[in-house]
Formats: structure tokens, C-alpha cells, sequence
């Protein structure tokens, strides 16, 4: 089966990454990281993590697509949900964006799945995350798949990454969270 694994960062895709790339996800023989991002803010933000994203991919031979960045369209897409909490309804609203045009990529481009790790952080609630995903629009199915939490830390550990300290959008740096 050939996936697509949508990533927003390299600090919470480096596990899963490793472990596909490692061939330790069964059924599981092809992929890419899907780079789609639209949700970062600023600019010059979306563009340190797209780098660092590229950086790890490169790193390990590992395919990746960047996709375009229109943050316009995403406000958009969230308008009137501005002042929600994080892990509030702006936040599904965001998984979907993303899921679906993961679900078109996918479709158009010949693989099989779409997974994630959008939920990863301790910051966000993977059955949100899983609930956006199999909901989103599109005939291509959806794998909630558990990544290896520990792998990702020990790599976070050894590896000088890039690391934003608030989830993406401009509402998420009002309320970044303390720690
Ligand atoms: S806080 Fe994060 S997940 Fe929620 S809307 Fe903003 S960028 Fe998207």
C-alpha cells in the first residue's frame, strides 16, 4: 500500500518518518511526506519549518512534496472560528483543510492512504485529529496509525531541529501554551 503521511513539522514527523522509511509499518511499502501547510503563520515561519522538513526528509532519501502555501485560503476556510481554544473547532476545521487535500493528492497521484501526525504533541488531541481525517472529504482511506512516541523523542533528542514553540496560525500564538 502506498501512503501519504501529512506532516506539519519535522520535530513531530521524524519518528514516523523513520519508522516507515525502516519499513515497520505493516502493509506499508511506499510513501511520501505531504508538506501542506497553509495554516503557519507567518510566512517567514512556514518557511523555517518547510526547510527544516525538506532538511530531515533529504537526510534519509525520503520523497517529500512541498505544496502551495495560501494562507488567505485558509483564514478563509476558519473564518468565524477565530477565537476558539486550541483543539476547538478552528482546529478541526483545520485537520480537514488539510485532510482533504491530502485525499485529492493522494488520488491524483496514485497511492492508497493518507496518515498523520498532526496529533502528536502533547498540545493536541489525536482523536480530533483521527476524527477530521476518516470525516474529510475524498475516496481514499484513512489510517490512524500510532506512531512510536519514544522513537520521535530520542530523535528530537539528538537532532538540532528547528523548534516553534506554538501549534501554527496566529490564534495559536495568543495562545501558545506555557511550558
Ligand atoms: S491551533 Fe493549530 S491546528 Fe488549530 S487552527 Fe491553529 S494551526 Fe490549525
Amino acid at each position: 500500500m502506498k501512503l501519504v503521511l501529512v506532516s506539519c513539522c519535522a520535530p513531530c514527523s521524524a519518528g514516523a518518518i523513520k519508522q516507515l522509511h525502516n519499513g515497520e509499518i505493516p502493509d506499508i511499502d511506499d510513501f511520501i511526506v505531504l508538506f501542506f501547510n497553509p495554516n503557519i503563520w507567518p510566512e517567514s515561519e512556514y518557511t523555517k519549518r518547510m526547510q527544516e522538513q525538506m532538511r530531515y526528509c533529504e537526510s534519509l532519501g525520503v520523497k517529500y512534496k512541498i505544496c502551495e502555501y495560501n494562507h488567505d485560503a485558509w483564514r478563509a476556510a476558519v473564518c468565524g472560528f477565530e477565537n476558539e481554544p486550541e483543539r476547538g473547532a478552528r482546529c478541526s476545521i483545520c485537520f480537514a483543510y488539510r485532510f482533504e487535500y491530502a485525499k485529492k493528492f493522494a488520488r491524483e497521484n496514485g497511492y492508497d492512504a493518507v496518515s498523520s501526525v498532526l496529533g502528536v504533541s502533547k498540545h493536541k488531541d489525536q482523536l480530533q485529529v483521527d476524527a477530521a481525517g476518516e470525516s474529510a472529504p475524498g475516496d481514499i482511506l484513512y489510517l490512524p496509525i500510532k506512531w512510536d512516541e519514544k522513537l520521535r523523542q530520542q530523535i528530537n533528542r539528538e537532532t538540532d531541529f528547528y523548534r516553534q514553540n506554538y501549534c501554527g496560525c496566529e490564534f495559536s500564538v495568543r495562545n501558545k501554551p506555557k511550558n
